[in-house]
């Protein structure tokens, strides 16, 4: 029952996380040779010569879509949270963390509860939406659905810093309304577009038959909310535009907007979703809002009722009986070629790592986390900033005007590391130990009603967008800042133990790569203080686009199950955050001891354990439908491009290993693409 994030909330993330921290006994190989393919040139494919045996030895789980070290470690993480979350049911106390953690996994652990109320939990509402009357009630449910915690229906909103004015915020619409992973799925006729369209149909059909629709009605509903959601799509913009901070940033008086949408009136629609103060708002696609209002108008009552209907069935689905989990996994075994279904306690650990987050977190960090690693850790952000700083000196290609800007918003540039100073504490949520539908209902309202409770209130600059255990990082342009959550502090990013080639290529290139997330093609037209705005000159921005371009066209070339090419234009921000991250901790690696000196560990000298670290992180093996939709859908590149694309435009790579003219990752110098 989470709400969608809208798109035009801009966060750069490392990873998107749907890991292989080796058992420590005695002497740990942080880089090991076993793992290698020494068969292979490392001109000729780096990715296999430094993973090579590791990906032959470690295919995808059955219940995974992909296997690397991200997913190891995020393994690892759901394990520590397991356990957490079982002592905090067996012993909750009068501690009123271990108690809401506690019962709140406990209630989504209880599946004889859950089997025995098999839909009840929603048959009313179900009901309810059945009955509605008039056009006007429907979009009365549009609007408040989403108070309810009960999905996005049509669109995506809510309240978040104005990208021009951070230190207010706004309330924001989003395109949104479709089921599938992407408008290209309803809209190509490829024969895998049309494969999954006819499994979208039938799952619809099913579920609405498991909630007692007759099967007529229910094909019926199916064919209707596919069309419906098709007329969505297709005026949905694509990802790439949707990346486009400019284009995206439409500000509207409550007023203007509600003319182009007549159907709509947005003053009242926001007093309907509590929200009061606004007399404005941000829109990321203006001609979405254009084409809903139309098909409100347009599209019968009875469609409209099965629509509703059916975002309460798909988002209630992950906490009802098992033959509603069981049909929502044949869907998506069709979308991401899983073979098993994830275990029960993984899906309900992210559950309540999702809901209860900084509750969970406060005992994750407690047991998992010290003060070394975040005073360590600091110390590697401040040496990786400094490094960047240098760099920006030198570049070759930018005017001192615009460098003055850039160093300006470098160190302007704040870091959360572990967790947050400040943690939430969810006063209000009602959790019950056997209610797992009302204990999600409860924390979606109180989440919700924060976030519209914002309205007219200073910015709270001190929230994370991740929690504690997460296995990722983020950069946030509005706050112009860096977040490290605990969980990544973990190898293969990062060990005390480790040597500095190692930590080098992993946390601190992860480092270079949040930084550079400031200075990509997105994040560099955002300022100091977070504000969208133009602050380079003419020359130093054709300057970067033709780079960026460079980049995108790279990128362009590789391909996925043979046929398919990643998007380079999708792709390009984390690309140039990856090109970035790994210069900027190659040259503070440099500086370290171990840097300086020709020491080989197990016959590799620090250069090439540097880049053997970096393939490390980025080594994985994953499913090939997964693998499709993620080159439709994901900003991030395949593992082994994000492995293989950076290196060949550094020139110590090319030493480390003695590349050649000849290998076939070799470029010319010439046209290694150098930017920060
Ligand atoms: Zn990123």
């Amino acid at each position: 029952m989470r709400r969608l994030l809208l798109a035009s909330v801009s966060v750069m993330c490392l990873m998107n996380l749907t890991s292989s921290a080796q058992k420590k006994e005695g002497k740990t190989k942080f880089i090991d040779p076993a793992n290698m393919d020494l068969s292979v040139k490392p001109g000729d494919n780096f990715y296999v010569y430094a993973s090579g045996t590791w990906l032959k030895n470690n295919p995808v789980p059955a219940s995974k879509t992909r296997w690397g070290s991200f997913d190891a470690l995020g393994l690892k993480s759901l394990e520590s949270l397991r356990s957490l979350c079982e002592n905090a049911a067996a012993n909750p106390g009068k501690n009123s963390i271990s108690q809401r953690v506690g019962d709140f996994y406990a209630s989504a652990m209880d599946s004889a509860t859950i089997e025995k109320l098999g839909y009840t939990p929603i048959k009313d509402e179900f009901t309810r939406l059945g009955s509605l009357k008039t056009k006007e009630q429907v979009l009365h449910e549009i609007a408040t659905l989403r108070t309810k915690g009960v999905g996005s229906p049509v669109f995506g909103f809510g309240v978040d810093q104005d990208d021009k004015n951070v230190d207010q915020y706004i309330p924001q619409l989003g395109q949104g309304g479709t089921t599938l992973p992407d408008r290209d799925y309803y809209l190509k006729n490829d024969a895998r577009s049309l494969q999954i369209r006819a499994a979208y149909f039938s799952y619809i059909t099913d579920m609405f038959k498991m909630v007692g629709v007759d099967s007529v009605t229910a094909k019926a509903n199916a064919a209707a909310i596919m069309e419906l959601e098709t007329g969505l799509a297709k005026a949905q913009n694509s990802r790439v535009e949707m990346r486009d901070p400019k284009k995206t940033y439409n500000k509207f008086s409550l007023a203007d907007f509600s003319k182009t949408t007549p159907g709509f009136n947005w003053k009242s629609l926001l007093t309907e979703m509590k929200v009061t103060k606004a007399d404005s708002i941000l829109v990321n696609n203006p001609a979405f809002f254009r084409t809903a209002d139309a098909l409100f108008s347009a599209v019968d009552i009875n469609t409209w009722k099965a629509y509703l209907q059916w975002t309460l069935i798909k988002s209630s689905a992950p906490y009802l009986s098992s033959k509603f989990i069981d049909r929502s996994f044949v869907f998506n075994k069709v979308l991401s070629g899983q073979k098993q279904i994830t275990p029960r306690w993984q899906r309900m650990s992210r559950l309540v790592d999702g809901g209860l987050g900084e509750l969970l977190g406060q005992l994750y960090v407690e047991k998992y986390f010290n003060d070394a690693s975040k005073k360590r850790m600091l110390e590697l952000v401040l040496n990786i900033q400094s490094t960047f700083a240098d760099r920006i000196n030198r570049l070759d290609w930018m005017s001192s005007t615009t460098k003055q800007k850039a160093l300006e918003k470098l160190n302007a540039i704040i870091n959360k590391i572990g967790f947050p100073d400040k943690w939430e504490t969810y006063d209000g949520v009602v959790i019950k130990k056997d209610d797992l539908i009302g204990n999600l209902v409860s924390i979606d309202q109180f989440e919700y009603n924060k976030e519209v409770s914002r309205m007219g209130k200073p910015v709270d600059k001190k929230i994370w967008g991740m929690t504690p255990a997460t296995v990722n990082a983020y950069y946030n342009p509005a706050n112009n800042e860096i977040v490290f959550p605990a969980g990544i502090l973990q190898f293969p990013f990062f060990d005390f133990a480790a040597d500095d080639a190692v930590n080098y290529g992993g946390i601190a290139a992860v480092i270079g790569h949040e930084l550079t997330h400031g200075f990509d093609d997105e994040g560099r037209l955002y300022g100091a203080d977070g504000n969208l705005k133009d602050w380079w000159t003419e020359e130093d921005n054709t300057k970067f686009t033709d780079k960026a371009q460079k980049v995108i066209e790279q990128f362009n070339g590789f391909t996925v199950n043979d046929s398919l090419h990643v998007n380079g234009e999708l792709t390009v921000g984390e690309n140039l955050a990856d090109l970035g991250g790994i210069n900027i901790a190659y040259e503070a690696f440099k500086k370290t001891a171990q840097g300086k000196s020709d020491t080989k560990i197990d016959g590799f000298t620090p250069d090439q354990r540097f880049f053997l670290s970096w393939a490390q992180v980025w080594r994985s093996n994953i499913l090939p439908e997964f693998a499709a939709q993620l080159v439709m859908t994901d900003p991030h590149s395949p593992g082994k491009y994000r492995c293989n694309g950076p290196i060949t435009n550094m020139d110590a790579w090319y030493k480390a290993f003695n590349i050649q003219a000849g290998d076939k990752m070799y470029k010319a110098e010439t046209d290694r693409i150098k930017i920060w």
